[in-house]
């Protein structure tokens, strides 16, 4: 039996790992979730928005499935963390959001998001199938941040050789495993020739211990252009945190949307699986959000339970909801709600 934290979020995130939670549980995994809260919820009920209940859960299951949660938009809002983090340092710490701090205490160095097309889900494209790889734990996203003088502001934006071999190793491993060929390096080390420049170099270099998978690297804008253009070109894209944020939300764009796309951070002893989207606070709530993308990111964390079987029929069950095409959400194009197309789900799983 494989323990699992779940963590709802907050806007849609109650919404969308509810159904994420049957649908695993309809397909017999031998799963059972701990059911932890994080983000505004928590804050409201625990006064802050990561409790130590968390880290303590995680620990004991080193897997979590988790739901969006909220990053108040004001200019000093901070999540503050005291606990002995992965590298052993123990104090203080405060961090730009929820997941910001979840990836970075426990280690999460690399994002996975795995972006295709779905059948029957409409979209300008048709032979997209595309792994993207975001470096986790550095660039922009250090947070280290401050006002120079009254108009005038600066982030600091770190790139390391430690990170970010750290991060090409592991995508040529996970592009080797499935089997893949290629991989594009993406980067702006025209302009941030020591930053930038590093990935690049370092990328290529491990690169050179994987003869079988061709690399190839982008400038980001270009790469914008050229995704947009003809994104079937493109097998796994390996990029810092910042340009990896940014060409994740693009890329669902490609198929269909926001509601498609899933996600896995990993790190050295633990994983946690959670959907590109955030918390659309416009349809929260409402029955509206397409619980998709977090099936798909429980489908992901099945494999890397090594459920397989269990992971096929979620994905099988969830292709058949697609094809049928009755009981989807509106962003697919149908008019179901949330917890119709989670029922039609399970539905499937049950054999009906
Ligand atoms: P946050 O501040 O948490 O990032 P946001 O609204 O800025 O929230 P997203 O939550 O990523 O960003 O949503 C962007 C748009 O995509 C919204 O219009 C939202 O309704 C839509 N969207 C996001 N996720 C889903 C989903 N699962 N189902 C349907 N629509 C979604």
């Amino acid at each position: 039996m494989h323990r699992i934290t779940l963590i709802a979020g907050d806007g849609i995130g109650p919404e969308v790992t509810s159904a994420a939670r049957d649908i695993v549980l309809a397909a017999g995994a031998p799963v059972a979730f701990e059911e932890v809260a994080a983000g505004q919820r928590a804050e409201r009920e625990c006064g802050t928005p990561l409790p130590a209940a968390v880290f303590d859960s995680i620990a004991r299951t080193k897997v979590a499935l988790k739901g969006p949660t909220q990053t108040p938009f004001s200019g000093d809002y901070r999540v503050h963390v005291e606990r002995r983090d992965v590298e052993g340092r123990t104090g203080m710490r405060s961090h730009p959001s929820v997941t910001v701090a979840l990836r970075k205490e426990l280690g999460l160095f690399v994002n996975v998001r795995p972006i295709k097309n779905y059948p029957s889900v409409a979209s300008r494209y048709d032979d997209v199938d595309l792994v993207i790889f975001r470096e986790n734990s550095e660039d922009l996203y250090s947070g280290i941040e401050r006002m120079i003088d009254e108009g005038t502001a600066e982030a600091i934006k770190i790139i390391s050789y430690r990170a970010s071999e750290r991060v090409a190793r592991f995508a040529l491993e996970y592009l080797r495993k499935l089997g893949r060929k290629k991989v594009t390096i993406v980067h702006k080390a025209n302009v941030m020739r020591l930053t930038d420049g590093l990935f690049l170099k370092t990328a290529q270099e491990t690169a050179r211990h994987y003869p079988d998978i061709e690399v190839d690297q982008r400038v980001v804008d270009a790469l914008c252009m050229e995704l947009v253009m003809k994104p079937e070109q493109f097998g796994g894209l390996l990029l810092p945190n910042l340009y990896g944020d940014i060409v994740s939300d693009l890329a669902a764009g490609l198929v269909g949307g926001l509601g498609l796309a899933p996600g896995a951070n990993f790190g050295p002893d633990c994983a946690m699986f959670e959907a590109v989207h955030g918390t659309a606070p416009d349809i929260a709530g409402q029955d509206l959000a397409n619980p998709m993308a977090t099936i798909l990111s429980a489908v992901m964390m099945l494999r890397y339970l090594d459920e397989p079987a269990a992971a096929d029929r979620v994905e099988g069950a969830l292709v058949a909801v697609l094809q049928e095409k009755r009981q989807v959400t509106r962003d697919l194009g149908g008019n179901a709600g949330t917890r119709a197309m989670t029922s039609a789900i399970v539905g499937k799983l049950n054999g009906s």
